[in-house]
């Protein structure tokens, strides 16, 4: 039998790569790591967790201005971005020590640099040659823009967390998860913000009422959100500030322009070709159940797969890849009911299949929506709107998507997707009993489903 320097080398130690390593680790394997930036990947370095930060940052605006009805009296206040920035990147640097620290506890070997196939069973890295019996791909993605003119003076999620100042006038591009999370980031710190998107309602392939829901909330806080509006070329103006031209010939002036227009599998100059595995025309890599690619012993994870691009996914199919590998049970990652939030403010959550999607599967289905104001809100007068949905197949009763747009969407769907998960039918929801006073007692109150 050959003999290999490795069981398994991971190329990537983002979110998914650093996981299936620690774990095929803790089943024996001899287990290296490569990575050519730091350890974490997007999530914990230009992601989920910066992003996050900012989001709390940007609510306190929000929270201030409410917080005279309940009977607080603040002074002056202002921002300093340069502070949140640096306090952000603390974090961050902590938190590529605890990554270190777990690669190392669980006996991991850790290799910096750009790693390249060069065989079916050989990596290098910076000039050094490793064998391994399988080499796993968890090289994650990167932002991708159009290319017009102009574009070199704009900006993407990655610089978004190190800029040296707020801008005071931001146009955001894109209607995916990244541009409405930034549009909010910006506008609740202070800036000016238009967000363009070039469809007629953003974040497509939510729930209708939640994209409708959060596209009025947004403009009632302030942001100039167009929708079938798209820039045609950007141009740095003589005094350093940019102009988006857009499709229809409007001038939108911005000193930042932030694209966030998805994001391109990283798999250039990896080797990939070299061996034969199967890239896609976006770059993405083709994987079977179990995640392996076109090659036997190659096997990828994570975004770079473009299966569902999200952090506790791409955790889920390092996990059952170890499992496979070195566990001694061969485990296909499920990918059905995955819950995820949007740090939009408001915030959304959702879980299962949205309305559309539900007609589409079920002969019937019974949709139970409610919207309202929320108690904390009573007081300060704010108008925003709490909308809490769930849709249940009519035959088997079985709830078969949970949306909500609202404070803590995030925090209130993750338990219902256990309940979705577990099967959970519109009575066991009936027959749970609230919490009372919460928003999310709402969920197991809803009695009446809307007219068809
Ligand atoms: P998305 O793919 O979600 O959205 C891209 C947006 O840009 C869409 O609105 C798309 O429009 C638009 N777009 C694409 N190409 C162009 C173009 N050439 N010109 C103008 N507009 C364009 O990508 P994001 O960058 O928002 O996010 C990347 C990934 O990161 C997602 O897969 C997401 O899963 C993940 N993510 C998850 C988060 C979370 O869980 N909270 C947070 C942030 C990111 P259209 O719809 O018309 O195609």
């Amino acid at each position: 039998m050959a003999s290999y320097d490795f069981d398994l080398f991971t190329i990537g130690a983002g979110s998914g790569g650093v996981r299936a390593s620690r774990m095929s680790a803790s089943h024996g394997a001899r287990v290296a790591v490569a990575e050519e930036r730091d350890l974490g990947g997007t999530c914990v370095n230009v992601g989920c967790i910066p992003k996050k930060l900012l989001v709390y940052a940007s609510a306190f605006g929000g929270d201030f201005e409410d917080a005279g009805a309940y009977g607080w009296r603040l002074g002056a206040r202002s921002h300093d971005w340069p502070t949140l920035v640096a306090n952000k990147d603390q974090e961050i640097a902590r938190l590529n020590g605890v990554y270190a620290g777990l690669l190392d506890a669980a006996g991991v070997t850790r290799i910096e640099g750009r790693a390249r196939i060069v065989g079916p069973h050989n990596v290098e890295v910076a000039g050094q040659r490793y064998s391994a019996r399988h080499i796993l791909l968890a090289v994650g993605g990167w932002p991708r823009r159009p290319e017009i003119s102009g574009i070199e003076h704009t900006i993407t999620s990655n610089e978004a967390f190190h800029l040296e100042s707020l801008p005071r006038r931001v146009v955001v591009v894109g209607g995916g998860y990244i541009a409405v999370e930034f549009a909010g980031i910006f506008a609740g710190l202070g800036a000016e913000v238009v967000q363009l998107y070039r469809g007629p309602l953003f974040l497509r392939g939510f729930d209708d009422d939640v994209r409708t829901g959060l596209a009025t909330e947004m403009r009632a806080s302030g942001v100039d959100l167009r929708f079938d509006a798209n820039p045609a070329r950007i141009e740095r103006s003589d005094d350093g500030s940019l102009v988006a031209e857009l499709e229809d010939g409007e001038r939108v002036c911005a000193d930042a322009v932030l694209y966030a227009t998805g994001r391109a599998p990283l798999t250039a100059d990896l080797g990939l070709e070299s061996v034969g595995v199967e890239v896609r025309e976006n770059g993405s890599i083709p994987v079977d159940a179990y995640s392996r690619t076109s090659v036997e012993d190659i096997w990828a994870i994570g975004d770079v797969t473009d299966r569902l691009n999200l952090t506790p996914v791409a955790i889920h199919e390092g996990m059952c890849l170890a499992a496979t590998l070195f566990g001694g049970t061969p485990t296909a990652p499920v990918h059905d009911n995955v819950p995820s939030a949007v740090f939009s403010q408001p915030e959304i959550g959702s879980v299962g299949l949205t309305e559309a999607q539900a007609r589409q599967r079920y002969p019937e289905i019974d949709v139970y929506r409610s919207s309202f104001r929320e108690l904390r809100h009573t007081l300060t007068g704010r108008e925003q709107k709490t909308l809490m949905k769930l849709l249940v197949e009519r035959a088997s009763q079985r709830v078969v998507g949970v949306h909500m747009l609202g404070a803590h969407a995030g925090e209130i769907v993750q338990g219902l997707a256990v309940a979705l998960q577990c099967g959970a039918t519109k009575a066991q929801f009936d027959a749970t009993i609230g919490i009372h006073p919460t928003a999310a007692e709402e969920f197991v109150t809803m009695r009446e489903p809307v007219a068809d």
